[in-house]
């Protein structure tokens, strides 16, 4: 191997010197060895996931008398969660949205016990190999069932602890909400100009008007927001329409040729 740090699909440090301060646990390689890397989600049967981190794949299968392809499932991260989903089907037909964590455990570890939630190791939310063990500190995993006061005191240690709201929300008094960034607001007000601005982009209004009504230079930052908060497509941009530009220049040219009613 070389110096260089090897990674998985989803650009996940699997091995080289940024791991290496974690250590390879000899009961994990061995687990590895004898697992295959995919499994049969429970309830699922179309669908297994990846122990190595390769996601969650659909297999060859018949659905309303077509023949579909198996495929690596595509995944997302959402607004509001840092962990990738991806969708599946049960076996009843029904769609299944989770966290690709989640259904590498349910394949590879069975349920998750009550009271326990999903640990992510030193890999970080987007690694998601699992190998056997709960140390919460190896090099062959990053996934394990464990207790949330574990969680929080791993995250804690980890740097990445959640700050509390400790401002005011620029418009406090009247929605009385609290901030983590002084001079922000807060969630509930974020998401009434979402939902305004998604409103005005539905009408024809385009984005740098919507952004000057609600009170905004940037119109970009408000249509993250009306995205993240609003439900506003990302793939729809809502721009100027062409045709004021078009009579403009039209009354612009008739001047200049001196026809036409000026009034
Ligand atoms: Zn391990
Ligand atoms: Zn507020």
């Amino acid at each position: 191997m070389t110096a260089s740090n090897m990674t998985d699909s989803y650009g996940n440090l699997v091995s080289g010197p940024g791991k290496s301060t974690l250590k390879a646990n000899p009961a994990c390689v061995a687990w590895l060895a004898t697992h295959p890397e995919w499994a049969p989600v429970p309830g699922a049967r179309h669908y297994e996931a990846s122990h190595r981190g390769n996601g969650v794949r659909s297999l060859d299968r018949i659905s309303n008398g077509r023949k579909l392809t198996g495929k690596v499932l595509a995944v997302s991260v959402s607004g509001t969660s840092d962990y990738p989903k991806t969708r599946i089907v049960r076996d009843e037909g029904t769609r299944w949205t989770s966290e690709v964590h989640a259904f590498v455990l349910l394949a590879h570890a069975g349920p998750c016990p009550d009271g326990q939630e999903t640990l992510h190791g030193p890999g970080g939310p987007l690694d998601s190999r699992y190998c056997g063990c709960d140390t919460g500190a190896c090099a062959e995993g990053n996934l394990r069932y464990g207790t949330h006061a574990v969680n929080v005191g791993e995250t804690i240690a980890a740097g990445r602890a959640v700050r509390p709201a400790t401002f005011p929300c620029i418009n406090h008094e009247r929605c009385g909400g609290m901030v983590v960034n002084e001079g922000r607001r807060c969630l509930r007000c974020a998401t009434e100009v979402a939902r305004a601005a998604t409103a005005m982009y539905r009408a024809g209004i385009d984005e740098e008007t919507a952004a000057r009504r609600l009170g905004y230079a940037n119109p970009v930052w408000v249509r993250r927001l009306a995205v993240k908060y609003g439900g506003h497509d990302p793939a729809v941009r809502v721009m100027r329409r062409s045709w004021p530009h078009r009579a403009m220049a039209t009354v612009r040219y008739r001047l200049k040729i001196g026809i036409g009613d000026t009034t």
